[in-house]
């Protein structure tokens, strides 16, 4: 079984290479190389954190721009983010993709961390 569930097939991806797609223009829509971008970065729990200015930056989009947040309501309308997203953090939709590497929280959608929960659990200092 994988973390989709049984009898749902799946593949992989080349996060380097999303990466990749995602900086050239050429690639596609916005909307699409924002959601490559994200798969690129996203952590397991599907949060991708940019810092002010970040993503727009990355993507060669003027910060003043709008079409970075017009990018994101597509890739949401699309179901291939999740409502919530914004250029802060961006967050896959977790029935599309999905990942066993990085972190499990958040700071932009204060997403605690799994190492977070036991140390709260615990009673133990952040
Ligand atoms: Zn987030």
């Amino acid at each position: 079984m994988n973390s989709f569930g049984a009898g749902i097939p799946f593949g992989m991806m080349n996060r380097d290479r999303a990466y990749n797609l995602a900086l050239d223009k050429s690639t596609g829509p916005l909307w699409l190389r924002v959601w490559l971008l994200a798969i690129s970065d996203a952590n397991q729990s599907g949060h991708a954190e940019y810092g002010p200015g970040v993503l727009a930056s990355t993507l060669g989009v003027t910060t003043a721009s709008k079409a970075v947040q017009g990018a994101i309501r597509t890739a949401v309308k699309r179901g291939v983010l999740s409502p919530g997203s914004s250029s802060r953090c961006l967050v896959v939709d977790r029935w599309l993709w999905r990942t066993g590497v990085g972190s499990t929280g958040c700071k932009a959608h204060g997403v605690e961390t799994a190492a977070d929960r036991r140390r709260a659990t615990n009673g133990l200092p952040f």
